[in-house]
């Protein structure tokens, strides 16, 4: 197969001739992934070994390594026309050459001076040619393609593409219409090989083997999706047809559709296995449990198998209440739920995770909740009482649970007494072993990796005399508002529910971005009259204390800041320290002390960064904001405004370097601020460097495909479905 869509002024008929049928003839139906490509014309034993050390080893590799960019060659100029800085292609002859010695390199300078009838062009070499010189004999035709420069007033191009022959003309004696009269490809150069020894040898892969690349999606998504087939894409990808001359950058954007076919169909083939992982685990059973008895005062179950919640503190939001539907669908699937929560800070995923629970302990199954810290552990430990009641059976566990405490708990997991285990990493120890374990919550899990989880509820899998494998339901809460591709890629295993609404009354933080010396001063003043209101404050700085800044002296660190604070700018308030280097025994002494309002101050690191809950602090103040993420720092926004009085959040910043900051003095909604956190830092700000690694699509690009990938997601859906 040939790039059909040529040039209309470049004849075809030389290239057909040119084809040399005869090795290509007895493995005609060989695929390309299985043919080497030493079978390629111009494939020799060197670049052969060039292209392995790239991963380069079949005909199909090599057709997969495509232009960085592209040159528009269609139009050939004159020198007539010529513009100072611009490419251009060119066709000439020569009129004479001379070598001039330079003697400050101690080597020639070569020139050669051509025409095209309309004006002299001088082309210029500072290195040997390797004898090529001998071709510049006076009437020699060539097409030229390099960089313009005015000389003294005339054109000359330095060091340029030379390719011999008339490519406007038909004939034998046309050395590459893949090199002019086209759009031609540009590739990174590999090992010094130039990319017009590439170009060649694209050139002659495709045409001998170009219609063996076998079609790998279904004929009727494509053009559903009005999507060439793969064989005419990768063709068309490194020699586009002669329409994108109009507008090149349709092909360096990667929109033109050969691109877009293969950006949908890596998608495609990733949400294919994504979901069917999902529909595999629909292989495994859910617990069974008889949903007898009305354990929870504020908790009934209809017939429906809906939840009918009673006397709760409050009235549950739109999206509480659809996350709990979501969940009890789930858990009448007869599959273990596999569910991500998502939804802003403050907008109520405990009360989610606990009704939920609630639901699956009536009927005597056992439930692990599981906490990036102990603060965060203890505070839900604190909820149960308020949300469930007092006839719950709860346990907690700890890094700094004791070994008694230890052995009384894994008593009471084992009788089946304990339903309601609270806890952090401590829980994935080998020695928590649960008799009845049916349902999974993991709370804020971007700080766990899905190895953690796995552990967690693995110690629920049950092998039954059947042979079913039963697993428990598994509820994900996140806090980071987690944008759209990634709820399809990195995710897309799971079902997502998103909470998008606040429990109401709750006014939106007022957010400002403080630059300026005198911006600061007047900042301090307005958290000043908040105090004196009787409300509380927090200050996050970056770093716990000054040694640990080695090279980033002019951090603010916690230690000091938090002296400085007290003795200079707040002496009338309380202040209290909180980091992660502080025995937990510390950390709960100062949480509860801000809590119950004894410290009015508090100042810390992202320790405070998840979950903690006191709706009485209106004030977040942020040191070297630009050193977090959005996302995060919107969490620690979400610290503040949860109670009635209105919020504050002040960003501390003397950089000017961009206006990142100001997407969040703009907006309160998480989503859009996820998406705004996406498009500057990528995925790892969501999943940790490490998954996000998993995450590289070759072609594909989260942010600017999405359309593709949700297009390509439906598709991959409906075919799994059939
Ligand atoms: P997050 O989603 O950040 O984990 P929490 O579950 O900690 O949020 O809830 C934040 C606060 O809002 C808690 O004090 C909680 O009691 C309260 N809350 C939750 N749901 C509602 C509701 N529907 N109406 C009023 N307050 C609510
Ligand atoms: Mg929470």
């Amino acid at each position: 197969m040939l790039p059909k869509d040529k040039s209309g002024t470049t004849s075809s008929k030389s290239i057909t001739s040119k084809e040399t049928i005869k090795d290509s003839a007895k493995n005609s139906t060989e695929p390309v992934e299985s043919i080497s490509i030493q079978f390629v014309k111009g494939v020799g034993p060197g670049l052969g070994v060039v292209f392995r050390n790239r991963e380069i080893h079949t005909v199909k590799d090599l057709l997969f390594f495509f232009p960085r960019t592209y040159e528009d060659r269609s139009q050939m100029g004159s020198i007539s026309d010529l513009q100072e800085g611009v490419k251009a292609t060119l066709q000439v002859k020569v009129l004479g050459q001379r070598q001039i010695s330079i003697q400050k390199l101690g080597r020639n300078l070569l020139e050669v001076r051509c025409t095209d009838d309309t004006g002299i062009l001088s082309l210029k070499w500072f290195h040997s040619l390797r004898g090529m010189e001998k071709k510049f004999v006076p009437g020699a035709s060539f097409s030229v393609t390099g960089k313009v420069k005015f000389y003294m007033g005339k054109p000359e191009m330095v060091h340029p593409e030379i390719i011999w022959g008339l490519a406007l003309e038909s004939g034998p004696e046309v050395e590459a219409q893949f090199d002019v009269g086209r759009i031609v490809p540009i590739y990174i150069e590999i090992e010094g090989v130039p990319t017009r020894t590439l170009r060649k040898v694209l050139w002659e892969a495709l045409e001998k083997y170009g219609d063996r690349v076998t079609e790998d999606l279904p004929p009727y998504l494509l053009s559903r999706r009005e999507l060439p087939l793969l064989a005419q894409a990768v063709e068309e990808l490194h020699f586009p047809p002669e329409r994108f001359a109009a507008d090149l950058s349709i092909l360096a954007q990667q929109r033109s559709p050969a691109h877009l076919r293969l950006i949908y169909g890596e998608f495609f083939k990733f949400e294919y296995l994504m979901l069917r992982k999902r529909l595999n685990l629909e292989r495994v059973k859910a617990p069974v449990l008889e949903l007898a008895g009305l354990l929870v005062p504020h908790v009934e179950m209809r017939e429906d198998m809906a939840l009918k919640i009673l006397q709760l503190p409050f009235e549950l939001t739109h999206g509480q209440i659809h996350a709990l539907d979501d969940i009890c669908k789930d858990f009448s699937s007869g599959y273990p739920m596999n569910r991500l929560v998502q939804g802003d800070v403050g907008s109520g995923k405990t009360a989610v995770a606990f009704l939920s629970a609630a639901y699956l302990m009536a009927g005597g199954g056992q439930v692990a909740l599981m906490a990036p810290t102990e603060i965060l552990a203890e505070q839900h430990l604190r909820n149960v009482p308020k949300l469930l009641g007092k006839k719950i059976n709860t346990a907690l566990l700890t890094g700094k649970s004791t070994s008694s405490e230890r052995q009384n708990l894994q008593a009471r997991l084992l009788s089946g007494e304990a339903l309601f285990v609270i806890g952090t990493h401590a829980l994935l120890e080998d020695s928590v072993v649960f008799s009845n374990l049916v349902y999974v919550i993991i709370d804020e899990q971007h700080r766990f990796g899905v190895e953690q989880r796995k552990i967690l509820r693995d110690k629920g899998l049950k092998v039954l005399k059947n042979s079913d494998r039963v697993l428990p339901h598994s509820l994900i809460l996140t806090a980071t508002p987690i944008p759209r591709t990634l709820a399809l890629t990195a995710f897309g295993d799971m079902q997502v529910t998103a909470i998008r609404d606040l429990p109401p009354g709750r006014s939106p933080i007022m957010t400002h971005v403080i630059r300026e010396k005198s911006q600061r001063i007047h900042a301090y003043g307005q958290i000043k009259s908040q105090i004196k209101e009787g409300r509380q404050a927090y200050f996050i700085y970056p770093l716990i204390n000054q040694s640990e800044a080695e090279g980033f002296t002019q951090l603010k660190s916690a230690v000091a800041e938090a002296s400085r604070l007290a003795e200079e700018i707040f002496p009338e308030f309380s202040i209290g320290l909180l980091h992660g280097q502080m025995s937990s025994q510390e950390k709960e002494q100062i949480m509860g002390k801000f809590q119950s309002g004894e410290v009015q101050i508090l100042v810390s690191t992202t320790v405070v960064e998840v979950g903690v809950d006191v709706p009485n602090a209106t004030v977040m103040v942020i040191e070297h904001a630009e050193r977090f993420g959005l996302s995060q720092l919107h969490q620690l926004r979400g610290r503040v405004g949860r109670g009635k009085f209105q919020s504050y959040c002040f960003l501390f910043s003397a950089h000017r370097e961009n206006a990142r900051l100001e997407v969040l003095a703009e907006s309160n909604d998480g989503f859009k601020i996820a998406e705004a956190d996406l498009e500057i830092r990528g995925p790892g700000e969501f999943l940790g460097t490490r998954q996000a690694g998993s995450l590289s699509f070759k072609i594909g690009d989260l942010v600017r495909d999405q359309e593709w990938l949700i297009q390509a997601r439906d598709d991959a859906m409906e075919i799994l479905a059939q």
